[in-house]
């Protein structure tokens, strides 16, 4: 399928590796210029040179925390007149509430929830004056279904939907669309860090924790970042101009509900 968006451009955060990556790839293959961000700059350039030469297409790079003001002012000025934002930051730490003091709270509602109100704000009005915009958050299924050692997740990311549910009613009469991609167990560096939290509370080893929460999915796999990143094209292309507000759970059917 042609998405439609070939010569588009894209700010991709949290874009070296994982699901933003996985995100980059599949525009930069629609046709879609990059400028890609996350912290390590070496891994930044070479995660940039990789979708270059693979794709063909301009990938630029801005290196830094994107919840740092200035980092971010950064990225939204390389990106310029940016027609889809891929809203992306690694998660919160888990752990007990009884120990998030008021900073911990306020890093966590910064990396999950305002830098990516405040590139919104950054980039929205010129995507309603061109009339094609996709925004996209990654946030997590963690908003659909919440544990509680995630707190920090559940209180920001939930704080980020509820915001753009407004949000893209709002602005959904400019072409311009806001969606939420909720990622269940992915095959990446994040997952292992869950895996290992999960391995040292139940006392059983990485392997066995990897089993369990293999076995436990419907599905009996973990997502590939591939087929996230599918999905992000997709929602991202012309195609889905009349999907917005959405929160598009990539579980495995991990979720029990019906709808
Ligand atoms: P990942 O494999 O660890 O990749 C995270 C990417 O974001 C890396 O490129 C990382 O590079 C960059 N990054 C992290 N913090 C950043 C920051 N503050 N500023 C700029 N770049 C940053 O993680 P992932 O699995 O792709 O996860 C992406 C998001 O989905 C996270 O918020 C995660 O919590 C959420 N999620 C993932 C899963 C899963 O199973 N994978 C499930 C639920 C939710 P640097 O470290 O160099 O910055």
């Amino acid at each position: 399928m042609d998405l439609g968006i070939k010569g588009k451009r894209a700010l991709v955060c949290g874009a070296s590796k994982g699901l933003g990556r996985a995100c980059a790839n599949a525009l930069a293959e629609a046709g879609v210029d990059l400028v890609i961000n996350s912290r390590t700059e070496e891994q930044l350039a070479q995660a940039a040179r990789e979708i270059a030469e693979t794709y063909g297409v301009s990938v630029e790079t801005v290196a830094g925390d994107i919840s740092d003001d200035d980092v971010r002012k950064q990225a939204v000025a390389t990106a310029g007149p940016v027609d889809i934002l891929v809203n992306n930051a690694g998660g919160p730490p888990t752990g007990d509430f009884r120990d998030w003091d008021e900073d911990v709270w306020l890093k966590a509602l910064k990396s999950n929830m305002l830098t990516q109100i405040f590139l919104i704000r950054e980039t929205v009005d010129g995507m309603i004056e061109r009339k094609f915009g996709r925004i996209l958050n990654i946030t997590s299924g963690a908003v659909k279904a919440p544990l509680a050692p995630l707190g920090l997740s559940n209180g920001a990311r939930t704080g980020l939907t509820g915001f753009v549910a407004g949000l893209a009613r709002d602005v959904a009469q400019h072409n311009v669309t806001v969606n939420n991609i909720l990622p269940g167990p992915f095959e990446t560096d994040r997952l292992e860090v869950t895996l290992a939290g999960m391995a040292k509370k139940q006392g059983i080893s990485l392997e066995e924790a990897r089993e369990r929460r293999r076995s436990g999915n419907p599905s009996k796999r973990f997502g590939r970042p591939e087929e996230f990143g599918a999905a992000a094209a997709f929602l991202a292309s012309d195609k889905a101009g009349f999907i917005t507000g959405q929160n598009l759970l990539l579980d495995g059917g991990a979720f029990p509900g019906t709808l």
